[in-house]
């Protein structure tokens, strides 16, 4: 008998080994179009399941606590050094252990209880840790939010300069959870540099597509930038602080020892491989390709009725308001989802519904870009949501649509399962 220690998950555990051959399965059939999701290398996938797990480095290299971190310090150097180069940073810190874990190192670097910071509203496209009511952003910091506009879905630059000067926040933050077009970082760092604020980009959806070079670079403009490492960037789940050396000091202090303890080694070596990956000319067409399956998909809905936040997109995700379909977000989310279309319910600009039960659909393609689709699958994920959305509760529809998609899926194998 093999000690229990030594088994694998199917001989140990087959409860759990079979709820994770279930979600490979799903993950394999169907159309995974939540915008922040993604296909991690099978290589990114055995770093993080290595040996690194079992080792604890509190510190940095060469600055550490505890014995035996040879190999450790040169992971970790590694990860940073290959990060550099993709995005021209002075300094990387790849210890937070997540995107928001990140943003609150930042904060904490910079700001004391009850300073006021700056950040788009959650209901524009905003994320939670940009100040938002129910996240320690907005109750331990004075939150001001600006918008959109109205007419256009787009960020009021105006508005954002008026309120700047009007509060002088300590933290400027921009970037999105939700938002469909550019960002323009140079307008940001103008009203920063004339108020005195901190410029902080969150660039957490969009990292894969500026290391690819189809979205303006942050870095040199925001004196700190803050990303996820598993979203379009198809790293390990994960975060990093890119920062001007200056502010490099500050950066470390905060998550080590101020936020966090032992860094995930094992996240780290995969965040290595990732860097690799995103430095070559393969990332650079995968971060092209993205853009155009969002704008093939956002043109195909558009040709059969849907509106469009802001008209279209720039980058890899749809914000769709389902208004004039007459289907609230959660119900059109759902019924796709029974189809094999996976999307997330989400507010759209304005919104006449309640946070929890939106009027739009929120959709993103890094993940069906990673299985190699292009334009003529993305015109035929369109025809698909057209069927589900305009019969959300017509079984034989569904049904259909669920063949239609293990069908789309078989031809286009995703990578890393
Ligand atoms: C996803 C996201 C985060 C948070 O990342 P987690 O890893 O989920 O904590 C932070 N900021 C933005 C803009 C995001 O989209």
């Amino acid at each position: 008998m093999t000690s229990p220690l030594n088994q694998t998950l199917a001989q140990l555990d087959p409860e759990i080994g079979g709820l994770i051959d279930r979600e490979g399965q799903r993950q394999r059939d169907s159309l995974r179009l939540i915008a922040s999701e993604n296909y991690a290398p099978t290589a990114v996938m055995e770093a993080c399941g290595s040996v690194l797990n079992n080792k604890y480095s509190e510190g940095y290299a060469g600055k550490r606590y505890y014995e035996g971190q040879e190999v450790v310090d040169e992971v970790e150097t590694l990860a940073i050094d290959r990060l550099k180069a993709v995005f021209g940073a002075e300094h990387i810190n790849v210890q937070p252990l997540s995107g928001s874990p990140a943003n609150l190192a930042v904060y904490y670097a910079f700001c004391k209880p009850g300073d006021t910071i700056m950040g788009l509203s959650l209901d524009a496209g905003g994320h939670l840790t940009h100040g938002w009511s129910v996240s320690i952003t907005g109750s331990f910091f004075n939150a001001v939010r600006y918008g959109v506009r109205e007419s256009d879905h787009l960020i009021d630059y105006d508005e954002v300069y008026r309120l700047a000067k009007e509060h002088k926040p300590k933290l400027l933050w921009c970037g999105a959870t939700a938002y469909p077009r550019v960002v323009d970082f140079s307008r940001f760092a103008e009203i920063a540099r004339e108020v005195g604020s901190i410029l902080v980009a969150d660039i957490a959806h969009i990292s894969g597509l500026v290391a690819g070079g189809v979205h303006p670079s942050p870095v040199g403009l925001a004196e700190v930038v803050t990303s996820t490492t598993h979203k379009s960037f198809r790293g390990p789940r994960g975060g990093m602080i890119l920062c001007d050396a200056v502010h490099a000091k500050r950066i470390d202090r905060a998550v080590f020892p101020g936020l966090q303890g032992g860094p995930h080694n094992g996240t780290t070596a995969g965040l290595a491989v990732a860097a690799k990956l995103a430095a070559t000319d393969d990332f650079k067409a995968y971060a092209r390709q993205i853009v155009t399956n969002a704008t093939a998909l956002a043109d195909g809905l558009m040709r059969r009725g849907f509106s469009l936040v802001s008209g279209g997109t720039d980058n890899h995700l749809i914000l769709c308001d389902l208004t004039n379909q007459g289907v609230p977000g959660k119900v059109a989310a759902h019924a796709l989802n029974r189809a094999g279309i996976v999307c997330n319910s989400n507010s759209v600009p304005f919104d006449k519904r309640t946070p929890f039960d939106p009027s739009g659909i929120r959709l993103g393609t890094p993940a069906l870009t990673s299985r190699g689709m292009g334009p003529a699958e993305m015109d035929k994920v369109a025809a698909l949501m057209h069927d589900v959305v305009s019969a959300p509760e017509n079984e034989a529809v569904l049904s259909r649509v669920r063949g239609a998609v293990r069908e789309l899926c078989a031809g286009f194998p995703a990578p890393g399962l």
